[in-house]
């Protein structure tokens, strides 16, 4: 009988080192408390270097970095923005900020990503859309070569979100380097933290130097505060960028827990009717930031979704998302449901979305029907994000999976 874990095992939190610490204290003792420092310089030289990008501007948040993407990519009000569409809001919702449109994209089964056929379709569909935003979802590289040949095809620009990817790499090359804008994450639940935090990353010298003046309230070269155009308060602060950089000396080590954690899981369900999120194995190496998993669809047991709550009907050897999550809380162990795409939230109800057989919402009312009509729905239904703490133990890790083989009996 597997008893409740005495502390509790968490989706992703904060995994800290120490260095953090002395980077912090070194801000405060030198009075560097602001958004100018010796911290901030450094965190932006080591993730170029990392990356391998020209230039890195450290801002308040991965959202404030994709929103002066939208802002460089020169979306304007009514202007249609391609995005994945099965993805976190963060994603999307920068485009809305702009006055933008985002045009959602459904998601392919082999990366769980923007899928490049749905993609080529809503050119079609929309021949005037100048700007694609395209996220890496769970650390797991998307199809790159497709989607950036597709874009070059149309004249795109591509705001690549690699939130969730840092350190994933495509054919050797770090995802935050495919887009013309690309946008990372220093929260607290990302592969490395600086409890908040986010960089924009690019090639172009004159689009870092525009994000720099834009963040930091816009303001002209002159004797007194003088402004031609709006600016943002989005500027990382020197004690985050002290937190960040005692971390990035640690990502490679994270990512080796992670992808651990991945396989272990793997291994561990091998026996039963799931599968994990998939990737290119002969192309990509994710950062495995999330293992996450997808029930076979046999295996489901009856469940109905609403807006707000959920029902199933538990069946001998079958189980669903949230009948695996409710057991999981039970134990005191934190999985999520997978990204609800965003075509399904009321939010973005009327606006567009397109899967690879054209105009996604020229479909009949399926949904209500509990019948799952796009790839991104259909892995919402059946996926779930599992506990990948990488402070779990094995023996704690051996557990969940216990716990989860249950479900299935
Ligand atoms: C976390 C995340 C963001 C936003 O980053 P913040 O630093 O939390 O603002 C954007 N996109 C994706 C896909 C994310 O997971």
């Amino acid at each position: 009988m597997v008893k409740r874990f005495e502390n509790k095992i968490w989706l992703s939190s904060p995994t800290m080192h120490g260095d953090e610490l002395r980077y912090v204290t070194d801000a405060y003792e030198s009075n560097w408390m602001s958004t100018v420092g010796e911290n901030i310089n450094e965190v932006e030289h080591l993730i170029c270097k990392k990356v391998g990008c020209q230039y890195a501007v450290a801002l308040s948040a991965g959202t404030a970095s994709l929103h002066l993407a939208v802002k460089l990519a020169g979306v304007k009000s009514g202007d249609k923005v391609f995005c994945s569409d099965m993805t976190f809001a963060a994603t999307v919702n920068p485009i809305i900020y702009e006055g933008g449109i985002p045009v959602f994209i459904d998601t392919e089964y082999d990366t769980w990503n923007m899928d490049p056929v749905a993609l080529e379709k809503a050119f079609e569909l929309y021949p005037e859309v100048k700007v694609v935003v395209v996220a890496h979802l769970y650390g797991t590289p998307g199809k790159i070569d497709e989607i950036r040949a597709i874009c070059k095809k149309h004249n795109a620009i591509i705001i690549e979100d690699a939130a969730e990817s840092l350190g994933a790499t495509y054919k050797g090359i770090q995802t935050g380097t495919f887009g013309d804008y690309n946008c990372i994450s220093f929260n607290g639940n990302k592969i490395i933290t600086g409890s908040s935090g986010g960089m924009l990353l690019t090639d172009d010298e004159e689009a870092a130097n525009k994000v720099r003046k834009w963040s930091t309230q816009a303001r002209e070269n002159a004797p007194w505060y003088q402004h031609e155009e709006v600016g943002y308060n989005y500027r990382m602060s020197n004690v985050i960028a002290g937190v960040v950089r005692g971390q990035i000396p640690y990502l490679e080590e994270h990512i080796a827990k992670k992808r651990a954690i991945y396989e272990k899981y793997r291994e561990g369900f091998k026996d039963l009717p799931v599968k994990m999120n998939p990737y290119d194995e002969i192309n990509s190496e994710p950062n495995y930031w999330l293992s996450c998993m997808i029930i076979d669809e046999e295996a489901m047991c009856k469940t109905v979704r609403g807006e707000n709550d959920v029902l199933y009907i538990s069946e001998p050897g079958k189980t669903c998302p949230t009948e695996i999550l409710e057991t999981l809380a039970k134990y005191n162990a934190e999985g999520r449901p997978i990204w609800k795409p965003m075509h399904m939230q009321p939010l973005y109800r009327n606006n567009p979305f397109v899967t690879k057989n054209g105009d996604g919402r020229a479909r009949t009312n399926a949904y209500i029907e509990g019948k799952s009509v796009d790839v991104g729905m259909d892995i919402f239904n059946r996926g779930l994000c599992l506990p990948s703490d990488n402070k779990m133990s094995e023996e704690e890790q051996d557990i969940i999976i216990e716990i989860i083989k249950g479900c299935f009996k």
